[in-house]
Formats: structure tokens, C-alpha cells, sequence
């Protein structure tokens, strides 16, 4: 059975019309269903002007969500992290942030189930890809967020795609989730409050900047050159690091936004002087923020490497550098200490990514 999250309003109405009712029904279906911070429930959007045959259908036919929150676990900083479980099989982890406002939060999405990227240091590739997502099993992971934020009396105000998986690899149903996260009338996030971060997959970035939605997009780069890069960044082999900051370019002269650089601090690997200068020169005449993300430990990575995060001088070291040559950097670290058990990556991650849209 197809869940309305399935849907955007050009496919409802052709769905409608093939069932011999008028399309023009679609628009305020979704309308209603997107009207709840986690979407109605189908009585609720069947309790309007509708003929009794047509609510037989949708009833027959269709069911709200496709999902549910199989677990929650909150720590004491508010971070709230979601276990979804996806009818079509596996679950999803996802994130909601207490921001700087009381009253509002951040979200943090995944756009596969997996991940096929193999980044030594990140847990979600540790058991490859299970599968893609379809663009509503990632819009309902919004409406969760959205039902969480409300229940704490606070608003989702931006959501970013850096949970589980390599966004560029979903591309179509990541659009397709965008479009009805933000959508008028459907979501109503607002494009300018959700960030694509992708692994540096330059075909992606052209497509995402070419799909118009006006976006942010964060790249994460992890390494100023492609030596240091290729170790910890299979996918580094494929793209080069000039070619993934020429994408980044095009895509903040075409769309306006400024691209921010995510750069995971690993120990003796990738946070030395001359690395911060080469991440400098990297960054001349470019305006990208850098994220620092001190790493958050998972254990041996796939190649068997252990890896640490530095010493708090020498990542304050390296953000000086960076801001000595006027790069606009910032590092974040998690706050709370007991939330760490699976999702403290997500976590910290989402806290990062934050920080660029305030
Ligand atoms: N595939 C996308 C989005 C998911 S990862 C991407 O690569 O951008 C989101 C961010 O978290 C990436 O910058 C990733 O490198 C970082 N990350 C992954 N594992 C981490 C870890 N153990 N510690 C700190 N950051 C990590």
C-alpha cells in the first residue's frame, strides 16, 4: 500500500485520475495530511469536502506513513535520536538538535540505508549499502523530527542531509523529498534552511545546482590534497580535490549560497600546520566556511586503521591558521556525554552542521 509521503501533487493528481476521480482533489489532500507537524492521520484528511466514494478508495488504497519511531533516546542536552523503522524493510537513524533559540530545533536526515562511500573513519559504511531511500521514507524521517520538535514546544526549522549515506547517490529521491520538505503548501521548510552534504561527487553537485532549488550544499573534504585525501576517502581516487572546490565554485556562483567544507580532524592524519595552510590555499578568493568536525571514535575504521581526535591545541591550532588567512572556520563539540551509545556520530555531526546557518 502506497503512504501519501509517496506523493507530490503532480503524481496524486494523475493517481486520482486514473481512478476516475478529479485530480484537482490532490492538492488539498496533501495539503491537509502536511497540515500536522507529523502529518495527519488519513481520517483527518479524508474529513473534508470529499464524495463518500473517493474516501472509500483513498482509504482502500492509501495510508498515511510508511514508518515509525521504534526508538528514542534522549540525553540530557536535548538531543533527541530516532530509530525509524520503514515498512519496506530496515530502519533509519535520525536526529533532532536543540538549536541556539529555545524555540526551535535542527534535523538531521539519512538518504540511504548504509552507505557505499567506505570513508574509513565513518561508521555508516562499515556494512556497505543496504539500499536507497525512496523520497517519502525521507520525508516521513522530516515529519518524525517535525512531531519530535513540536512535543518539546519547539519549531524544525532547518534539517540536513548527513545522516546515513551518500545524498548524491539518491539524488532523485532526495529532490523529490526536498521539494515536498520545502514545498508551498506541503513541508513549508523553506529551501535556504536544508543542506545537501555530499562526499564530493561532482556530477551531483552540478545536478543538485542544476535542479534550481536553492539549497545549501556542504562538501566534505577532510584533506587539502589528494595524497592525504585518497587514504581516508575512497571516492578521493575518483574526484580530485580540484575538481570537487571547482563544483563548489560553480555551485556558489550559480546559486548564490556559500558552500560550506566539512573536514573531519583525525590525529596525525590530516590536522598538521602545513595541512591547514594547504586548506588556506585551497580556500583563496573562495568564501566556503570550513566545519571542523572533531572525530568521534568508532572503533578500527574498514582498512583496520584506529584514528583519534587531536589534542585540543593542536585543533585550536589548526583553526587559527585557517582564520589568520580570514577563512570563516568553526569547530563545535558535542556537549552531553551520555547519548554517546550508537548515535554520537549523527550527533556531532548535526551540532556542526548547525553552526553554518546561524
Ligand atoms: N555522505 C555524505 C553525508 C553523510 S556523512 C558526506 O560524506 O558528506 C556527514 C559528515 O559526517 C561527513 O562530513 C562525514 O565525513 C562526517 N563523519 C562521518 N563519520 C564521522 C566520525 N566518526 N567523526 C566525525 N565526523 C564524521
Amino acid at each position: 500500500m502506497r503512504a501519501l509521503t509517496d506523493y507530490d501533487v503532480e503524481s496524486l493528481e494523475i493517481e486520482l485520475g486514473a481512478w476516475g476521480f478529479k485530480p484537482t482533489h490532490a492538492r488539498n489532500l496533501l495539503q491537509s495530511f502536511y497540515a500536522a507537524p507529523g502529518g495527519s492521520e488519513i481520517e483527518q484528511v479524508l474529513g473534508r469536502n470529499l464524495g463518500l466514494a473517493l474516501q472509500a478508495k483513498l482509504r482502500e488504497s492509501v495510508c498515511a506513513r510508511q514508518s515509525k519511531v521504534d526508538h528514542r533516546h534522549e540525553s540530557t542536552d536535548g538531543t533527541i535520536k530516532l530509530l525509524i523503522g520503514l515498512n519496506r524493510g530496515g530502519a533509519v537513524e535520525t536526529v533532532l538538535m536543540p538549536w541556539y533559540h529555545p524555540g526551535r530545533a535542527a534535523g538531521c536526515v539519512s538518504s540511504q540505508i548504509g552507505c557505499a562511500m567506505g570513508c574509513d573513519f565513518c561508521a555508516s559504511t562499515r556494512r556497505g549499502l543496504e539500499r536507497d531511500l525512496e523520497a517519502g521514507e525521507i520525508v516521513e524521517q522530516f515529519l518524525h523530527l517535525r512531531q519530535c520538535a513540536a512535543e518539546k514546544g519547539r519549531r524544525l526549522t532547518s534539517l540536513v542531509f548527513m545522516g546515513m549515506g551518500e545524498p548524491m547517490h539518491n539524488l532523485d529521491n532526495v529532490i523529490a523529498a526536498i521539494r515536498r520538505i520545502a514545498g508551498p503548501g506541503l513541508g513549508m521548510l523553506g529551501w535556504k534552511h536544508i543542506t545537501v552534504s555530499t562526499v564530493g561527487i561532482v556530477p551531483g553537485i552540478e545536478r543538485l545546482m542544476d535542479a534550481d532549488l536553492n539549497v545549501h550544499l556542504a562538501i566534505s573534504l577532510h584533506a587539502p590534497d589528494d595524497a592525504t585525501r585518497q587514504k581516508i576517502v575512497p571516492t578521493g581516487k575518483r574526484w580530485k580535490v580540484a575538481d570537487i572546490m571547482a563544483a563548489g565554485r560553480r555551485f556558489e556562483a550559480k546559486t548564490g549560497r556559500i558552500p560550506t567544507i566539512e573536514y573531519t580532524l583525525l590525529a596525525g592524519v590530516n590536522d598538521s600546520e602545513e595541512q591547514a595552510v594547504l586548506l588556506a590555499d585551497l580556500l583563496e578568493g573562495f568564501r566556503a566556511h570550513v566545519n571542523l568536525i572533531p572525530y568521534n571514535s568508532i572503533g578500527p575504521g574498514l582498512s583496520g586503521a584506529v584514528y583519534r581526535k587531536p589534542e585540543e591545541a593542536r585543533m585550536n591550532r589548526f583553526l587559527e591558521i585557517l582564520r589568520a588567512r580570514r577563512v570563516v572556520a568553526h569547530f563545535r563539540r558535542t556537549r552531553g556525554d551520555d547519548v554517546n551509545a550508537a548515535c554520537g556520530q549523527l550527533r556531532e555531526m548535526t551540532q556542526v552542521s548547525i553552526l553554518h546557518q546561524t
